[in-house]
C-alpha cells in the first residue's frame, strides 16, 4: 500500500500555525509581488475567491468579509514543510517528497491491521505537533493514493484519513471522479479523451489496453494500470533529475541600474546552481534573460538573452555568478526598465558519467570544488545568503511583498513571544 499526504490548503495553514486568532477567519496568500491569490483557506474557497485571481478584482471581497491578506513567505513555508516530513517519516519507512506540500508514503512490508486508523493517526500527529492539517489517502497504487487523500477533503467526516482498497469501493469513488482530476493524465490528453466520451476516471480504465497504449503512450497506459491497482509507478521513479533549471522572477520596481540588474541576475544563478548540485548534475549551458514590462505599450521593450557554454560542464557556484555577471552587462541598456530577469540552465548532464577534456588544471578544479563544497557546508548551517559574492549585492531578490508575515520558524528575531503569568 502507499500513502499520500497532502497538507491542506498550506500556504494558508503555515499562516494560521502562528496567528491563532485567524482560526476560521477567510485568508489568503498572494503570488510573488503580491499579483494574485495562490493559496485560500476553506473560508476563502467559500467566498468565490478562485485561485489566480488577482487582488485588485477581489479587494471589495477582501474587504467585505475581513479576508486576511498574506504575501507569500516562502522561509516559513519551506520550514514547515521540513517539519512535516519529520513527522511523516515516523510512520513509514520511505518518504518521498512529491512537493512543498504533499509526500508519499511507502507503507509496504508495514505490519498494520487497521489502515485507515493509521491515515488518521498520521494527520492526527501532524496536526499536533506542526499544526498543519492532512489529508492522508491510502490505496493500492500511488495514483489510487491521491485520489483518496482528496476524499478526506470532501468528506470531513474522515478525520483526514482514507484508505481504498476494496475493488467496489475503488469502482464507486473512480465512477465519480473526473477523468482530467486524475494525476497523470495531461491537458493535452482530456481534448481526445473528451472526443472519446470519456469523462470519468472509471471511462478511463474501461477503455482497451491496446487503445491507450496506441493513443496515450507509456505514461498513459501506466496511468490506466494504476487506477486499476497495478502499483507501477515505483518509489525511485520520481526522482529523475531535472534537465534543465530556471531560476525568474518579476521584479516589484522596474530596474533600471546595471549594478541592481546584475545583483539580481547573479543571485539567480547563485540559486539555480545550488539545485543543480544537489541533484548532482552539471549545467553545459546556461541563458541569462531580462525583460521590461509587456504592459507599459507606450515604452520601449525589450527582451535580451544571452547564451554561455560549459564545454566542460560546471557546478561551481563561482563560475556562473561571474558569467551571470557578465553577460547580464553585456545586455544591459539603459534605455529600458526591466522588469523580469532570470538564470536557465539549458542543458544538464548527470556528473556520473560525464568525461570532462583530458587537459583540465586539475588543482584548478579542486580548489573549485572545496570553495562550492565550503558554500553548501555554510548554507546548510547558517541558510542560503549567509555568504554572497560581492557582485550578489545584500543578496535579496526586489520583490515587493508588503504583507508577509514574519518568519516566525526561520529567524531568531521573528519567533513569537509568550507572556506567562
Ligand atoms: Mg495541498
Amino acid at each position: 500500500m502507499f500513502a499520500l499526504a497532502d497538507c491542506n490548503n498550506f500556504f494558508a495553514s503555515c499562516e494560521r500555525v502562528f496567528r491563532p486568532d485567524l482560526e476560521g477567519r477567510p485568508v489568503i496568500v498572494l503570488s510573488n509581488n503580491d499579483g494574485c491569490a495562490v493559496a485560500r483557506s476553506n473560508e476563502a474557497k467559500a467566498l468565490g475567491i478562485k485561485i489566480g485571481e488577482p487582488l485588485f478584482k477581489i479587494r471589495d471581497i477582501v474587504e467585505r468579509n475581513g479576508v486576511a491578506v498574506f504575501s507569500s513567505n516562502y522561509a516559513l513555508y519551506g520550514d514547515m514543510s521540513r517539519r512535516v516530513q519529520e513527522v511523516l517519516r515516523d510512520f513509514a519507512p520511505a518518504v518521498e517528497q512529491y512537493s512543498i506540500d504533499e509526500s508519499f508514503l511507502d507503507l509496504r512490508g508495514l505490519a498494520v491491521e487497521d489502515l485507515a486508523a493509521y491515515a488518521r493517526r498520521i494527520a492526527a500527529v501532524c496536526r499536533k505537533m506542526t499544526g498543519i492539517p492532512l489529508s492522508v489517502g491510502v490505496a493500492p497504487t500511488k495514483t489510487l493514493a491521491k485520489i483518496a487523500s482528496k476524499l478526506c477533503k470532501k468528506y470531513p467526516k474522515l478525520e483526514g484519513g482514507c484508505y481504498m482498497h476494496r475493488p467496489e469501493d475503488i469502482e464507486k469513488v473512480l465512477r465519480k471522479f473526473p477523468v482530467e482530476d486524475v494525476w497523470g493524465i495531461g491537458r493535452r490528453s482530456v481534448r481526445k479523451l473528451a472526443q472519446m466520451g470519456v469523462v470519468t476516471a472509471w471511462d478511463y480504465t474501461r477503455l482497451k489496453e491496446y487503445d491507450v497504449r496506441k493513443i496515450f503512450a507509456l505514461p498513459g497506459w501506466r496511468t490506466w494500470r494504476e487506477l486499476r491497482g497495478e502499483p507501477c509507478i515505483g518509489f525511485e521513479d520520481m526522482v529523475e533529475p531535472r534537465q534543465t533549471i530556471c531560476v525568474s522572477r518579476s521584479f516589484a520596481k522596474e530596474i533600471t541600474d546595471m549594478t541592481d540588474l546584475c545583483s539580481q541576475t547573479a543571485t539567480f544563478a547563485e540559486s539555480a546552481a545550488a539545485k543543480l548540485r544537489k541533484q548532482d548534475s552539471l549545467a553545459l549551458e546556461m541563458a541569462v534573460f531580462a525583460m521590461t514590462n509587456r504592459f507599459h505599450e507606450d515604452e520601449p521593450q525589450a527582451f535580451s538573452s544571452r547564451l554561455t557554454v560549459f564545454p566542460d560542464g560546471t557546478d561551481d557556484y563561482r563560475t556562473v555568478v561571474v558569467a551571470a555577471a557578465e553577460v547580464t552587462r553585456a545586455m544591459f541598456s539603459r534605455r529600458y526598465g526591466y522588469k523580469k530577469a532570470g538564470v536557465i540552465f539549458t542543458r544538464v548532464a548527470s556528473r556520473e558519467g560525464f568525461t570532462r577534456s583530458l587537459f583540465r588544471d586539475a588543482d584548478a578544479d579542486m580548489r573549485e570544488a572545496r570553495l562550492s563544497e565550503a558554500l553548501d557546508g555554510i548554507a546548510a548551517s547558517y541558510g542560503r545568503g549567509a555568504v554572497l559574492f560581492g557582485v550578489q549585492g545584500d543578496g535579496s531578490v526586489k520583490m515587493s511583498q508588503e504583507y508577509q508575515s514574519p518568519h516566525y520558524s526561520t529567524l531568531w528575531s521573528d519567533i513569537p513571544k509568550v507572556k506567562i503569568g
